[in-house]
């Protein structure tokens, strides 16, 4: 019997998981100066939550979700997204208690029921941000900003900002009748989905993935909006240029999820086949109360990982080296070998990165397994030095060679 991972996951190994750390590290490092603190929800909930919360008419909910029901008889969903889950924890627990904005992030595993390709799994991973209690038009900024900072500091290029203004339930109930007096002569030559979409909710066609095309001409969205919609925008996009962030508009951005209002993001970059977009997010005014919670407005984000790393690679990035050892303990003969098993977790316990043969090779196997691991250092331990109680050390860059007291490796490698 042979097994193999079901389709859509991916086994992340050494060599790749480097890359992983890397992009996680600066996720983290990215959040913290922004103020962002981190929350850990769990990878499933109530089927019902991500109903709501994502909305019926979105292809996630349609069909997307990895939905079970347990040994208890209740239907529970595997989280395809963040957001309702951080939102569902931030009403359980209450946080609209606290005086100052609930400013929150995650990275973690998402699930999908999708058509795998590159830049598309069944398990993928997000990293998201969640800012709730406020309106200002500021923070839509800095959620924007923050990332468009990850991307760049990341080391990508070319990812450009899109951004929209989705209005709010009003305007979009104005906005709908015009949409769909353009729409409707052209019902026929859409896709199924969006014929049903054009009778429950007309503003999700314009997401649609294949007919984008029959969209040129469609009414902007931008030319419904009532004062306080647009006095929401221009501070966005004032808030932007001032930071300096580069943006576009595009009027026909709705973004895949019910819940948004006011302003829609979306992060875009070229590489990934047909895939143009590694990110996106928004303001959701009405996401909290929906869900059962008080009337607190929120916006945030959700960012691909896959789709960076596959971009990173596509753009053959150069990523600082997370792995290495910095010594190798080459031991030879059986009283060495005794040594070395001390002398390695001597040097661990004291924050070295150490390493030592376990297959009682040769020397010159030892020193092979020592370069594969890029150590800055080998010790060479060889009864005779063990005898005077010193250790051989190289540096492998340089060549040079020097004896040490064993004792003072520790020191020495510092
Ligand atoms: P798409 O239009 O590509 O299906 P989406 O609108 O469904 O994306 P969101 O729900 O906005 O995507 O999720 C935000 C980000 O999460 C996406 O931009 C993408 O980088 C990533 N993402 C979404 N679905 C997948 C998936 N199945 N596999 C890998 N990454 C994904
Ligand atoms: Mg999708």
């Amino acid at each position: 019997m042979k097994f193999q991972k079901s389709p859509g996951t991916q086994d992340i190994l050494p060599g790749v998981v480097e890359r992983w750390q890397f992009v996680e590290s600066k996720a983290r490092d990215i959040c913290s100066r922004f103020n962002f603190r981190e929350i850990r929800t769990p990878l499933f909930e109530s089927t019902e939550l991500f109903q709501r919360g994502v909305g019926e008419t979105t292809d996630i909910v349609e069909k997307e979700m990895y939905t079970f029901v347990d040994r208890g008889e209740r239907s529970l969903t595997l989280r395809p997204e963040g957001t309702a889950g951080v939102v569902r924890s931030y009403v359980e627990n209450k946080l609209f208690g606290d005086p100052d904005v609930s400013k929150l992030y995650y990275i973690g595993p998402m699930f999908r029921y999708e058509r795998a390709q590159a830049g598309r799994y069944r398990q993928f991973h997000q990293f998201g941000v969640e800012a709730i209690g406020s309106v200002d038009p500021a923070l839509d900024a800095e959620v924007i900003a923050l990332g468009y900072s990850f991307y760049t500091e990341v080391g990508l290029k070319g990812v450009r900002v899109e951004i929209n203004s989705v209005g709010t339930p009003a305007v979009r109930a104005a906005f709908r009748e015009r949409l769909l007096a353009f729409l409707e002569p052209k019902r026929e030559i859409l896709c199924k989905d969006c014929q049903s979409r054009m009778d429950r909710n007309p503003l999700r066609v314009l997401d649609c993935k294949t007919d984008q095309a029959h969209f040129e001409g469609a009414p902007s969205i931008l030319d419904s909006l009532d004062e306080e919609c647009t006095a929401h925008f221009d501070k966005v996009k004032q808030c932007l240029s001032d930071m300096g962030i580069p943006f576009e508009i595009n009027h026909r951005l709705v973004r895949g999820l019910d819940y948004y209002t006011h302003t829609a993001f979306e992060y875009k970059a070229e590489g990934i086949g047909a895939i143009d977009t590694v990110g996106g997010g928004g303001r959701y005014n009405g996401l909290v109360s929906d869900i059962g919670g008080p009337e607190q407005p929120g916006v945030g984000l959700g960012l691909g990982l896959e789709r960076t790393i596959l971009l990173l690679e596509h753009q053959k990035t150069e990523l600082p080296n997370l792995h290495g050892i910095d010594v190798y303990i080459v031991a030879l003969g059986e009283a060495a070998d005794r040594e070395a098993t001390k002398l390695v977790y001597e040097l661990r316990r004291q924050g070295i990165r150490a390493e030592r043969d376990y297959q009682g090779r040769k020397m010159k196997a030892q020193l092979k397994s020592a370069d594969r691991l890029g150590a800055r250092f080998t010790a060479i331990l060889g009864d005779d030095e063990l005898a005077r109680g010193e250790i051989a050390l190289k540096d492998m860059a340089q060549g040079e060679q020097r004896i040490v007291a064993i004792s003072a490796l520790a020191g020495e490698l510092k």
